[in-house]
Parts: structure tokens; C-alpha cells; sequence
């Protein structure tokens, strides 16, 4: 059994969710997890923001423009009485229910339950026509069975247990289920954060020991950089899971950086395939090695802070990165490079949000500076150090770009380099024509 997601444009709109019917009727039994019709999840975060601040008819606003751009899936992707009575209701229910929170309180819970309704809507949505076209397919509510801890990871063995109890009682061949939401330790609807669709598709691959995870979404792959600024890119054909996962935190926006490890763990494919194009070949994630030294692909993040901690007493001292690194870990910051001298390390993060009393606590200890509006660009690779010379052609393509920091040999598969974000796309240009003589797309 196959695991296929489609996310938010794949599903965006009546046309779309054709495509999505005939691409799923190409295979055997599979289970087909939907992301929430793009657009709807930021206006339904707004929609609770309004709420959240009070302000009821900004809300009620913004709901009554949402509902209405759901008129053409009413119009066009029903073509019979039925079909398009049973969508009116789905449409009206849901959007009743976003209404209901002005008449009562609002809060954390309410805001959970408004964000899950676009994977509600369009599941059914889509469950309603495969019936109309009279498809062998059921409707499993990812509520069900999706279950988070109090730490809001999953909960693993009783996703398992709950899947194979939900699909032992079923034989449909089409199983369609909502990706993103899930229910926490209090019972209550939840989420497993902005973009988890994938998270949720790997999650159910992995506890159903699928033979795939398929990702469907509207580009042909992860590709060697990113297509918004540098022309001519290409999908990458094949990635390790260790090269997948660094280019999905580094910025490539394919795919979900927690998605790549549940499948991982249970040793199960990733495929990225494009709805627009289903016959290209797209790109297979999996346990396999390639040629070492190959470079294979270029990402970027934004929105990066480093911070230099200099202390003369690191010199010939331990203990003192041990003492840096428990500030970090007391505020719940995540580090994501670092490189050290003798004297100062400088390290960098993605969050600012603790970063005033973080920075009070290292000068206590060191002197500190720090630099905003940075970009991590990170190249990945298969076993890069084994090539000689592949650090100075790195560092050569950038040319005469200032580089704030370089990590290498931290894993085998990424070089990182933090430069200001202002020349992020000319970075990514220039690597892009020096680095990709030797690439296996
Ligand atoms: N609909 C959710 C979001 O927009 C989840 C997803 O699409 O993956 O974040
Ligand atoms: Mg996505």
C-alpha cells in the first residue's frame, strides 16, 4: 500500500482535484492524505487572529469571503443534484461552525479547532466526489487516530495502533484522510504545525509499513537550487535521507523538514512527484549511496542571527562551551551552526524570541556581538569530504562575496556558509554555475 499526499495547490481547485482523482486511480490500494485548499490555512489563521483580539466582525468578514471562494468547487466539481447538495451542506456546516466562535469564549482550544477546518473541508470535499464517480472510498478522520504528546511530538505506537485497527476494518482502495491536524494528551484538536501535511503522511507511511511515501505538490522534485532565483534548475533525481533532510531545514520548501525522519526509521521511500506532471520521474528519497564527492543540490534559509561570544578565558580552558550552550538550551533556542577559534565561537540561530535574556546571560560570562538579516546557504552532497578540493570550490564560486561563517565536516553531506541575506541570490547564482559540472540529476 502506497501513502500518497497532495498538498494545498494540488487540491486548490475543482480542476485540480480531478487530477488528484486520476493520478490516485492509477495504483492499487493507497491511502490518500489532503492538504487544506491553498490559501484557506492563512485565512483561517486570520480568521483566529480576529477572533483571538476580539474583533468579531473582522472575523465574520473574512469568513464570508472564504465560503464564497468555495462556490466553484460547488459549481464545477459536482455534476450531479446530489453531489452538489451533499457539498452546499459540507460548505454550510463548516463555515457555520467557523461563525459559532463569535457567540462564545474563545481561546487557545477554539483557535486549534478553527485552523483544522480547510483539511476538514477538503477531504470531504474530495471524499464526495470520488463517491459521485463511483469510487471504491472511504473517509478516515485523521482525529481518529493522529495523536501528539504534551511536548506536541507524535505519539507513535498508538498511531499505529489506532491505524491498523481503523484500516482492518476497511477494504476500500481508496482511504482519504486529512493531513495537519491530530488530537493532543487533553483530547483535544491539535496540530502538528504550519505544513505538516507531509509530517502526516510520513507518519502514516511509517506505522502502516507502507512501500511509499509519496509527496505530491506542483514542481517535479527537489531541485539542485532554488528555481525562484537561479534559471535552469533541475530536480535532483535522488537524495539520502541525511542529504533530503538537510536541504528540507535549509530552506528547500518541497518538503517538510520533520517528514524526512519517520520514514527514515521505518525504512520506507519518499517519492516527490508533481500533480501537473504524474509520468516525471519526480525525486526518490531512500537509504542509497551515490557517486562520493557528488554535489547534489543548493538551499537556502533566511531570517538568521549570529552571535560572536569572545572570552579570553576560553583560551587552553574547558567548560566554557558547556556553560554557552545551557543558556541556549534554558531559552529553547535551537543552534544551528557554530564554528570555534581558540578564543570565541560564533554560533547562529533562527529565533529571536529569547534572545534579550539569552544575550544578558552570555555577557555575564563573555563579550558578545551580534549580526541580524544573515542567510545559511548550504550545499549537500554525498560524502563531500572524500573529494579533494571540494571546500575551495566552494569557497571560489563565491568569488569576492563576504562570508561570515563556514561549517564543514560537521556531517558528511553539507558545507554551510552564513552570508548577509542581500547577497543570498547572487551567492546562489554564482555557486550554482561553478558547482554543477559534476551533478547526477
Ligand atoms: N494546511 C496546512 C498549512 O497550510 C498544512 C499543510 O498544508 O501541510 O500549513
Ligand atoms: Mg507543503
Amino acid at each position: 500500500m502506497n501513502v500518497m499526499k497532495f498538498g494545498g495547490t494540488s487540491v486548490g481547485s475543482p480542476q485540480r482535484m480531478k487530477e488528484v482523482a486520476a493520478i490516485i486511480d492509477r495504483g492499487e490500494n493507497v491511502v490518500v492524505v489532503l492538504s487544506a485548499v491553498s490559501g484557506t490555512t492563512n485565512k483561517l489563521v486570520d480568521i483566529g487572529h480576529a477572533y483571538s483580539s476580539n474583533e468579531k466582525q473582522k472575523a465574520l468578514d473574512i469568513i464570508n469571503v472564504l465560503q464564497s471562494s468555495y462556490s466553484v468547487f460547488l459549481d464545477e466539481l459536482f455534476s450531479t443534484n446530489e453531489g452538489k447538495t451533499a457539498g452546499t451542506e459540507i460548505i454550510q456546516n463548516h463555515f457555520d461552525l467557523l461563525r459559532s466562535f463569535s457567540r462564545n469564549g474563545f481561546g487557545v482550544r477554539q483557535y486549534k479547532e478553527i485552523l483544522a477546518q480547510g483539511e476538514m473541508i477538503s477531504t470531504q470535499l474530495f471524499f464526495q466526489y470520488m463517491k459521485e464517480c463511483g469510487k471504491d472510498a472511504v473517509l478516515m478522520n485523521a482525529l481518529d487516530f493522529m495523536r501528539i504528546d504534551e511536548d506536541g511530538e507524535p505519539v507513535m505506537e498508538q498511531i499505529k495502533r489506532s491505524l491498523a485497527q481503523l484500516l482492518s476494518q476497511n477494504t476500500a482502495r481508496f482511504v482519504i484522510t486529512q493531513g495537519f491536524i491530530c488530537r493532543n494528551p487533553l483530547g483535544e484538536i491539535d496540530n502538528l504545525k504550519r505544513g505538516g501535511s507531509d509530517y502526516s503522511a510520513s507518519l502514516i507511511g511509517a506505522a502502516i509499513g507502507a512501500d511509499e511515501i509519496q509527496i505530491w505538490t506542483d514542481i517535479d522534485g527537489m531541485h539542485n537550487n532554488d528555481p525562484r532565483i537561479v534559471e535552469g534548475t533541475f530536480p535532483v533525481r535522488q537524495l539520502s535521507f541525511d542529504e533530503a533532510a538537510e536541504l528540507a531545514y535549509f530552506g528547500a520548501k518541497i518538503l517538510h523538514p520533520s517528514s524526512v525522519n519517520p520514514a527514515r526509521s521505518a525504512g520506507i521511500p519518499v517519492r516527490l512527484k508533481n500533480t501537473m506532471k504524474p509520468d516525471a520521474p519526480g525525486t526518490l528519497i531512500a537509504e542509497h549511496a551515490s557517486e562520493p564527492g557528488t554535489i547534489k543540490a543548493i538551499a537556502a534559509k533566511d531570517g538568521i542571527i549570529a552571535i560572536r561570544i569572545v572570552s579570553n578565558r576560553m583560551f587552553l580552558a574547558y567548560g566554557f562551551l558547556r556553560r554557552v550552550f545551557e543558556i541556549f538550551e534554558r531559552y529553547k533556542t535551537p543552534i544551528d551552526m557554530i564554528t570555534t577559534s581558540e578564543v570565541a565561537v560564533s554560533l547562529t540561530i533562527d529565533q529571536d524570541v529569547n534572545l534579550d535574556q539569552i544575550l544578558s546571560e552570555l555577557n555575564e560570562i563573555a563579550s558578545v556581538e551580534i549580526d541580524r538579516d544573515l542567510s545559511i546557504v548550504c550545499v549537500v552532497g554525498d560524502n563531500l569530504e572524500s573529494e579533494s578540493g571540494f571546500a575551495g570550490r566552494i569557497l571560489a564560486g563565491l568569488q569576492d562575496l563576504p562570508v561570515r561563517m563556514v561549517s564543514c565536516g560537521g556531517s558528511k553531506n553539507n558545507v554551510s556558509l552564513l552570508i548577509a541575506s542581500s547577497n543570498k541570490n547572487h551567492a546562489l547564482n554564482l555557486l550554482n554555475s561553478t558547482l554543477f559540472t559534476k551533478v547526477t540529476a
